[in-house]
């Protein structure tokens, strides 16, 4: 077959893309391995209020289910900070059918979207990407847009690894009958948990709660399960699995003939792992340069994607994963000292206002102006130590 797009994946990048392009007018086909959209579902599916503003995502019933004000942050050793606002910090969603909603949009302005179809391989020739094999049939396309999710499996296929660092397990699991505050989220961080990363707990409201966790090291299943019996005691229905990226983004992401976006792009915040606002906005950008590149036929008009979304997020995505790093680098210890001093010196409301003028998904500004703030420095000179904190320092 032949079609002027073709998309690689209907998750929220894939799905994003797809509809910039058949808005345009052009024939946009989406290929996606599964029986249906947004399963399975492995996501925590928190997204920032503004993110909704900034994708031009209008809050639906079909897929919101709570909102929240503000966290409560645990050390190892049970130590809490805890960071309330005034204002509503994020929505969470059922990512199953907020996935649906997204295809919904997208077939509705002429998307052809093809369930149960495995791209088994990407054709790359002398003159870039021509399109791809499907298990069943051959597909050309002018353009393609990889949106396979993490890892890249079929970009290292073709000979053309990502190298995608940062990449290991994450888990969720939907609880009922518990009882917890209706709008803050609980993270944990604990090495033997969830190392390299933390443990949630995010309320859906009524007696409903999603927990999870991701780990560099170790079972996840049995780790969340751990955390569920100690923490609400009761039975744990079956656990949903999927890969978390917390390296920062891939080396390359416009090819001839290509672009790759969303988690394979690792389009996706270092910090918390939420890669939809980030990936989407992203994925707005692949729309309007595969658009413009299927009308000229200029490799310039997909390097132009390439320089945008670095230009845009490249920064943000940078200082966030310096923040991951010290983060990674500091251990239970130095992270129950810290909290210990926070709440000693009455830091809460100080964290909290940096927190309440900050942006969940441009984070930079936030993390620049903390590592400025003299109280705060102190307090994490002391405790994270000054070698470690002289590397990130460095960075501003
Ligand atoms: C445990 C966990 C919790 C998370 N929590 C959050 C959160 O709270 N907030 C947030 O913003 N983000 C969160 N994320 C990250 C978020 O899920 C991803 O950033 C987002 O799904 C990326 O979208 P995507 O379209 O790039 O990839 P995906 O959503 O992974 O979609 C890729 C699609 O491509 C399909 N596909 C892959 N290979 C092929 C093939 N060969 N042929 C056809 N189809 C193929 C897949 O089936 C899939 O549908 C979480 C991730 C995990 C694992």
């Amino acid at each position: 077959m032949k079609t002027e797009a073709a998309i690689i994946g209907a998750g929220p990048a894939g799905l994003i893309t797809a509809e910039v392009i058949s808005s345009k007018g052009y024939t946009t086909t989406v290929f996606e391995e599964h029986r249906m959209v947004g399963v399975p579902d492995h996501c925590a599916g928190i997204i920032s209020v503004e993110g909704f503003d900034r994708l031009g995502i209008p809050l639906d019933d079909r897929f919101y289910l709570n909102t929240i004000v503000g966290g409560r942050l645990y050390s190892a050793n049970g130590t809490c900070l805890e960071i309330r606002d005034r204002k509503p910090r994020a929505h969470i969603i059922d990512r199953g059918k907020f996935d649906v909603y997204l295809a919904d949009v997208a077939v509705d302005s002429g998307v052809d979207l093809r369930s149960t179809t495995r791209v088994k391989d990407i054709v790359f020739t002398k003159k870039g990407v021509v399109g791809v094999k499907t298990e069943d049939y051959d597909v050309r396309s002018d353009a393609l847009i990889n949106a396979e999710g993490p890892g890249g499996r079929l970009m290292a296929r073709a000979g053309y690894s990502t190298g995608q660092e940062g990449i290991f397990n994450g888990f969720n699991v939907d609880l009922s009958g518990v009882d917890v505050e209706p709008d803050m989220v609980e993270v944990w961080f604990n090495d033997e948990a969830s190392k390299g990363f933390f443990t949630w707990v995010a309320p859906l409201g009524g007696d409903r709660v999603r927990v999870g966790l991701a780990s560099q090291i170790g079972d996840g299943h049995v780790a969340l399960k751990k955390f569920i019996e100690k923490r609400f005691n009761v039975k744990v229905p079956p656990i949903r699995a999927g890969r978390v990226c917390t390296g920062g983004p891939v080396r390359r992401t416009a090819y001839p003939g290509m672009l790759l976006v969303g988690d394979v792009a690792g389009q996706v915040k270092p910090t918390t792992a939420g890669g939809v606002v980030i990936g989407g906005l992203c994925s707005i950008l692949a729309g309007e340069s595969a658009s413009l590149f299927i009308e000229e036929g200029k490799q310039t008009s997909l390097d132009w994607y390439e320089k945008e979304w670095r230009r845009l997020y490249g920064h943000e995505l940078s200082t966030m994963l310096t923040l991951r790093r010290l983060l990674n680098g500091m251990g239970d210890e130095r992270i129950n000292r810290m909290f210990r001093a926070f709440n000693e010196e009455g830091m809460g409301p100080r964290i909290a206002s940096l927190i309440e003028d900050g942006d969940m998904d441009m984070q930079a500004d936030i993390i620049r102006r903390a590592f400025m703030d003299p109280v705060l420095l102190g307090v994490m000179a002391k405790v994270v130590g000054r070698v470690l904190l002289g590397e990130v320092m460095s960075f501003f």
